[in-house]
Order: structure tokens, then sequence, then C-alpha cells
């Protein structure tokens, strides 16, 4: 047996065998923790990545960006060295660059004229301390859409087998959000929704009066705008919409591993985390046909070590995931656990938002707005739902804001002296935006692989990918922009402008689809419950278990798929089948 050598503040020794392994503890493997633990399994949460607590952890939190030495930019050298592709993301600035994977360290490759943008966040916590919150439904459109249109392999499950388990994670989420009766983005049981600004009151109006299909929605998000009893005991407070959520929240106003399911896992007791643990594989028997544990090489040390458990989650994230299924080769598997069918690595797809139009608004220059609220405004998809658009296959929903131009957009602006000084301190005209965020085709050829021959400082093989864009996404892309552009022009704005722009895969971090989800073993890996169709205590519930990617933030979907495979899983080990 190796010596155990993690210096994680969770653990100093522990067992080497457990009920239940959960690899990865982001937004999916912090909810299989905690439902494994609930239901008394003995669980490791294992995590590559460092320890992050709580509250102590987020070291940015509070900090004003005239305190920082660059004013919230991250020092050039530092970039280019640790972060070159993290800096692509919005997020990242001097008070979230900790949250974010170092590029040094997790190298991956690309085919030559395809760029992917591979966001990380490599801590305990995983993306679940970084990501924007926007937490909406699927609805049967989407489960439907591969069976409808030929792309990608149908859905083994409908809205019917997943709703509630929406309704459970919701609940203990917590969704801010408003009812509204859309077919395509049903509704849930809601905190209060944020406010909309006086001016997308009226921008609301305008829309609806002169599009019956198009509804503006104020976004859904997972944060506390009135917490219930049951958050209040998970230790979280009311959301004071600042907007800072991407610094960590000491209030675990919004929903993140650290404030929501690490604790409530930790509380049963049954729970042991493993840190800067990196799962290099998946140890499989064949003689019994399971998955028997995973192979840990410690991120510091470098040291190995083996754990044992009776059911094994891969909860890596979608990419994290499939890296570890490829590189878990077998006599039986030589081509990656569980890929019987060859499928693993394949479809991979983002969502696609390269495409909007700003505009300015006359008038309303006695209205404002206070506070910071942390989301926007929503339109729900209105594409292809009854009529067929001849331009492309699914659609798209929009989201953005009207605010009024403030000071600091006036830094790059000319001007010097008193005259200046004056100009800035008042608040400029309004502005409305609306940003698409696409569905992308499921697509055989859209591929990540492992390199022939490159690997990373641990010895692990690098994913090199091979994907992009088809013309189905552009084109759906142009026409957004073009019907945003439209639509400002029929409500009256002013300087409408309208954009698309060619940035890669993986830039709106909402990956998926590499060990997809089927009804038929031969050309999936995963049956409608997550479990590996080749091995019975093997499931994947990160995004990497997608069939399709529909137009929605898919963080929520992810969420109750994994309690619903973990309730799935613990009736199997009662049934003596896992
Ligand atoms: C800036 C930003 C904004 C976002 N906004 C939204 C949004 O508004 N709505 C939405 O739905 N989604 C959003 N997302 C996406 C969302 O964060 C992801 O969909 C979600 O975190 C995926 O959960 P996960 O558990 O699969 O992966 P993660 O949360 O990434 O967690 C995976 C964990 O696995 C660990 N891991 C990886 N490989 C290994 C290994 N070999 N061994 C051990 N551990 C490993 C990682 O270190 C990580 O901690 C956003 C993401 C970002 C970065
Ligand atoms: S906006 Fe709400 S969730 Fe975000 S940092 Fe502020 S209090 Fe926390």
């Amino acid at each position: 047996m190796t010596k155990i050598t993690n210096k994680s503040i969770h653990i100093k020794t522990q067992p080497l065998e457990y009920d239940a392994i959960v690899v990865g503890s982001g937004i999916t493997g912090g909810w299989a923790a905690k439902e494994f633990c609930e239901k008394g399994l003995k669980t490791l949460l294992v995590e590559r990545g460092r320890p992050v607590e709580h509250k102590k952890d987020y070291i940015g939190e509070g900090v004003k960006t005239w305190e920082m030495p660059f004013r919230g930019q991250v020092e050039k050298a530092l970039v280019e060295k640790q972060y070159p592709v993290q800096a692509q993301c919005y997020a990242f600035n001097d008070a979230t660059k900790h949250f974010f994977g170092n590029d040094h360290d997790y190298p991956y490759s690309t085919e030559k004229d395809k760029p992917f943008s591979w966001i990380r966040g490599n801590q305990l916590g995983g993306k679940s301390l970084l990501w924007h919150r926007q937490s909406y439904r699927w609805s049967d459109f989407d489960f439907n859409a591969n069976a409808k249109d030929g792309y990608g392999t149908d859905w083994p499950i409908r809205y019917k087998d997943i709703q509630d388990w929406y309704d459970y994670v919701e609940h203990h989420v917590g969704i801010s959000g408003s009812v509204e009766n859309i077919p395509q983005l049903p509704d849930s049981k809601f905190l209060p929704p944020f406010e909309f600004n006086t001016v997308e009151k009226r921008l609301k109006a305008k829309i609806e009066q002169n599009y019956s299909d198009r509804k503006l929605i104020m976004g859904r998000c997972a944060h506390l705008s009135k917490p219930a009893q049951h958050h209040l005991e998970q230790g979280r407070g009311p959301c004071m919409a600042r907007n800072e959520c991407q610094k960590g929240c000491s209030f675990g106003a919004y929903f993140s591993t650290q404030s929501s399911t690490l604790p409530a896992a930790q509380k049963t007791g049954n729970l042991t985390v493993a840190t800067n643990s990196i799962v290099h594989s998946v140890i499989y028997d064949a003689n019994s046909n399971r998955a028997t544990g995973v192979r840990i090489i410690d991120s510091e040390t470098m040291q190995t070590r083996e754990y044992y458990g009776k059911v094994v989650f891969l909860c890596a994230s979608t990419l994290g995931t499939t890296q570890i299924m490829l590189n878990s080769v077998s006599e039986t598997f030589p081509n990656g656990i569980a890929n019987s069918s060859g499928v693993l690595g394949h479809y991979l797809m983002d969502h696609c938002y390269n495409a909007g139009a700003y505009a300015d608004i006359p008038g309303f220059e006695d209205e404002f707005y206070s506070g910071r609220r942390p989301t926007g405004v929503y339109m729900p998809r209105f594409q292809n739902l009854v009529d067929k658009n001849p331009d492309f296959l699914r659609g798209y929903a929009f989201s953005g804001q009207a605010y009024r131009e403030a000071w600091w957009e006036f830094g790059g602006k000319k001007g010097f002296g008193v005259d200046y000084k004056k100009a800035i301190q008042q608040a400029g005209g309004w502005k409305f935006g609306l940003h698409a965020s696409g569905e992308m085709l499921p697509r055989y050829e859209n591929q990540v692989s492992l390199h022939a021959t490159k690997k990373d400082k641990w010895g692990i093989p690098q994913l090199h990918f091979d994907c992009s864009y088809s013309d189905n996404e552009k084109k759906m892309m142009q026409s957004a922009a073009d019907t945003a552009a439209e639509m400002f022009e029929a409500i009256g704005l002013k300087n409408v402008h309208k954009y698309t722009n060619d940035r890669p895969m993986g830039i709106a971090i909402h990956e998926m689809g590499t060990a997809r989800m089927g009804k038929d073993p031969k050309t999936s890996i995963l049956n409608g419950f997550n479990q590996a169709h080749d091995i019975p205590n093997l499931f994947v519930t990160d995004g990497a278990c997608m069939a399709s990617s529909a137009w929605q933030n898919p963080s929520l979907t992810y969420m109750a798929l994994t309690v619903r495979a973990c309730d799935f899983a613990v009736k199997e080990m009662k049934a003596g089948r896992i």
C-alpha cells in the first residue's frame, strides 16, 4: 500500500475503501457527495485542486478596484505566463484569478485553425465559485430535439423524468425568478425575482406589444433573493445585490459547493475530502466487470495511491471526466473505459455566444436605479418551436440589460479640465443590449482525444481538441444579430449596432456531450440514469452526459441529472445489482 501523503486540510489519514467515490467537487460533484452522504454512504470526494474554505479563502472579496495595483487588471507578464487562455473569460480579473486554472500546469493542444478556449476552475468547489448562476429548466422541445431533426442520438429521457428532480435541487439551491407559463421554459417554485428597472419595464411592454412570440423576463438565477428557513439553516443569507459574486460570497447568497452542498455533506459525518488528488484513471476489474476505484497522483508530492469504492461517480467536468475515461485503458477497454461504442470524446458541444445588438434608448434622463443586480433580463428562445426557420435548426435565447452609461465609461473619451470632470460626474444616456446564447448541434466530428505524445507535468496525456462551430451555428448567430437589430428599430431605439464575432468554442464555458446518454449501447456511453452501458457501477453526471446542448445555461440540468442518478445508484446498490 502506498503511504498517504495528501496535505489536504480535510484529511491527514484516511481509509482507502468507501461506499462511493465522487471525482470532482464542482457543481455536480458537490451534489453527488451531498446525496450519497445523506443516504448514509461513506463517501470520498476527490478533487485535483487545492482546498478552498468558505469565507476565509475569498481573498478578492470586498477589495475595491482602486485598491488593486492595476485597478483590477492582471499584470500582463503574469497573464502571459500563467493565464493566456483563462484571461479570455469575462470573469477573469485580479480579484478572481486564483479561482481559474493555471494554463501552464494544464496544457492542451488543438487542431490547426480550430482554437478551443478551455476555461477551468481547478480547486475545491470547481467552477461553482465562478459561475454566473443563470439557471433555466429544459423542456421537451429540448429533449425531443435530436429525434426531431436527426442530429445526435435521441435522449433516453423526457421532461417528466427529470421534472421532480428539478424541483428537488431548486428547493435546496434557491432560484430567484418569476412564473411565466412559457412552454419552452418550464417554471419552478421560485424565490422572488430581481426587479426590472423602469426603462426595462417600458422596453418589455413595447417588445411584448410588438411580438406575440417573445417575452422579456427577469433572468432566473441561483441567488437567495429571499432565503427560506432551510437556506438559513445551510448558513446562507440574503443576496445584497452587489454583484461581486465571482470573488466568492461570504453571505453564501449564491449557490456554490462551498456555500451549500459541501456543508450539507459534511454535516452527515460520512464525507471524506481528498484535495490535491488528481485522478489519473479509473481502476477496472474485468472479472466482475466493475469499476473498483481510482488511481490518484498527489499533485504536490507526485506520489500515487489507490482508493476503492462500490460505486464511482465521475463529476470532473465534461472535459476532465473525458480525459480520465480516455486514460483508463484495459484489455477490455483499450480506447477508454466504458467505450465499447467508440463515441467517447465525440459530439463535443458548447453554446455559441457570438452575436447580439446594442442601441441607445432616447429619453428617461430623470430615471435611475440603485444597487448592482446580479442578473440581467432574458428573452427565452422563440424560433423553431412551431414555425420552421429556413436558415437554421434549433434556437437561441437573448440576455442583456438596460443601463445608464456611467462615469467609468467616459474613461476612454477625450477631454480635460473642469468641464470634463463635470461631464464624467453625470450619468450618461440609457443603453440596451441583447446577446444571443445559441444551441450547438451534436456532431460526431467535433472530438476531443488524448494526444499521442504530449503529457502534463504529472505524466497524464494531454487533451487534443478537433472541433469548431458549423454553418448552422454561424447562420443562427447572423440571424440573431439581425433579429435583435430589427427588434430594436421596431421599438424605437436609436443608433442600433448589431454584431457577430468568431470567438472560439469553449468560451461559452458550457462544454458538453463527450460521453453522451442514449438508448443504444452501440452509439452511446450512458443510459438514461447516467450509468455506463458497459459497467453498472460507473456513472458520469457532469456535462459529458448530454446528448444535445439546448439553448439554456446547463448547470441546473446537470444538478437534476446528478441527484436522479444518485437516487438510482443507491437503489441499485440496495437491490444488489451494483
Ligand atoms: C465565468 C463562468 C460563468 C458561468 N456561468 C454559468 C451560468 O450562468 N449558468 C450555468 O448553468 N453555467 C455557468 N457556467 C458553467 C458552470 O460553471 C459549469 O457548467 C459547472 O461548473 C459544471 O459543473 P461540473 O461539476 O461538471 O464541473 P466543475 O464545476 O468545473 O467541477 C469539476 C471539478 O473536477 C475537478 N477535476 C477535474 N479533473 C479532475 C481529476 N482528474 N481528478 C480530480 N478532480 C478533477 C476540477 O478541479 C473541478 O473542481 C459558468 C462558468 C464560468 C467559468
Ligand atoms: S450579489 Fe449577492 S450573491 Fe453576489 S456577492 Fe453580492 S450578496 Fe453575494
